[in-house]
């Protein structure tokens, strides 16, 4: 999504007015030029986005295994 540096902030590709094309719109808001993601940047996620969550899913994992293993140790 392109970012604004002057106001902080994402913009959807609908709330850009996209101009003539080119990769690039003005900020609706402070109308600074914006880089626009190309086509190819647009497909998938980014590796260090899938590294995250391929984490996030093994710290989940290890969580229920100990939970687990904690509820057995109960009875
Ligand atoms: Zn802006």
């Amino acid at each position: 999504m392109p970012w604004c540096d002057g106001c902080d902030r994402f913009w959807t590709l609908d709330a850009l007015d996209g101009g003539g094309g080119g990769g690039t719109a003005d900020c609706p808001n402070c109308g600074s030029v914006l880089a626009l993601p190309t086509a190819a940047e647009d497909q998938g996620a980014p590796w260090h986005f899938k590294l995250m969550v391929a984490a996030v899913v093994a710290y989940l994992g290890w969580r229920a295994i100990q939970l687990l293993v904690w509820l057995v140790g109960r009875f």
